[in-house]
């Protein structure tokens, strides 16, 4: 049977905008002990800005921006959601698109075939000429057609008003183990992870490399505690999954996320993560 204080433990999480979906993730939650942050829409905002554009030779900036905005507009990532949304036209409609996850996007678009994504996407289509920007603090999108290049764009994105207090938060109820994954590049992860504190950072990873990460953490942990993943979950319901606890972003995160999540922060603060922890705590409290 279900102890009576469990309820009032997920009750004070709801008045708290905090969907728990059973008393097991109160109980887990209660004995956290290392927790896992995605980047990109968990600590950042998820609404990138262009604050660099790097045409290829013969290329006009418009003409980057006209074949990014094209053939990231039936992707649902953050960074393509971004530039199209600073598009100043219309956008021309595409068919085939293909995702790939964790490098980009291609579609065709009047019998030409449109490839937007980061420079391990570039590698692996084999696109020659490509000019680096990799030194950046900001994460780099570049653009090819028909496998030439065509240039680079410069997204950045902002650190969530509320997401250094979070870390600190964490610090304050006796959890240090704190890791943040991302499959962006090195500068830009190791950039925000040092401008919240964050002492584990792994970037350049693919959503099956988070899951290994995560498998990797829960082994270290043991039975000395519980594993907590919080993210966005586009992309990666499945390292969500692989967390003793997956908590995801309600409002920004997608359905899938919201769906395989045993926690959903309806506002999207990632300070939320500590207000949980300790109302896990004391619920259990008062169950003992
Ligand atoms: P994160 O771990 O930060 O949530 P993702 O796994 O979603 O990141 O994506 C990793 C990287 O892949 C991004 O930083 C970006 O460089 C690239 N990428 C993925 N999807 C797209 C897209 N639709 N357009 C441009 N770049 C993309
Ligand atoms: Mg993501």
């Amino acid at each position: 049977s279900i102890p009576l204080s469990y309820f009032g433990g997920i009750g004070a999480s709801s008045r708290a905008g905090i969907l728990v979906k059973g008393s097991n993730y109160l109980e887990a939650l209660s004995q956290a002990k290392a927790v896992i942050f995605d980047k990109t829409g968990t600590l950042t905002r998820g609404e990138f800005f262009v604050t660099q554009i790097i045409p290829a030779n013969g290329v006009s900036k418009k003409e980057i921006v006209k074949l990014a905005a094209i053939a990231e507009s039936s992707s649902p990532h953050p960074i393509a959601r971004s530039i199209v949304k600073n598009y100043p036209g219309n956008i021309a409609r595409v068919s085939n698109v293909e995702e790939l996850v964790g490098l980009g996007v291609r579609a065709e678009y009047q019998g030409d075939t449109i490839s937007v994504g980061n420079m391990k996407l570039m590698n692996k289509l084999n696109i020659d000429g490509v000019s680096t920007i990799e030194d950046t603090t900001g994460t780099v999108v570049y653009v090819a057609l028909n496998n030439e290049y065509f240039g680079a764009i410069e997204v950045s994105d902002m650190i969530k008003t509320d997401a250094k207090v979070a870390i600190q938060g964490l610090k304050n109820v006796g959890i240090d183990n704190v890791t943040m994954l991302t499959g962006d590049k090195k500068i830009v992860g190791k950039n925000v992870a040092e401008k919240l504190n964050i002492p584990n950072v792994k970037t350049e990873l693919l959503p099956q490399d988070k899951v290994t990460e995560v498998e990797r953490i829960k082994s270290e942990i043991g039975d000395k505690g519980k594993v907590i993943f919080v993210g966005d979950g586009l992309n990666d319901t499945p390292v969500l999954a692989s967390a003793d606890v997956g908590v995801a972003m309600g409002a920004l995160g997608s359905d899938a996320a919201v769906e395989v999540a045993d926690v959903v922060l309806m506002k999207d603060n990632p300070t939320a993560v500590t207000r949980v922890i300790k109302i896990a705590r004391k619920t259990k409290m008062i169950v003992w």
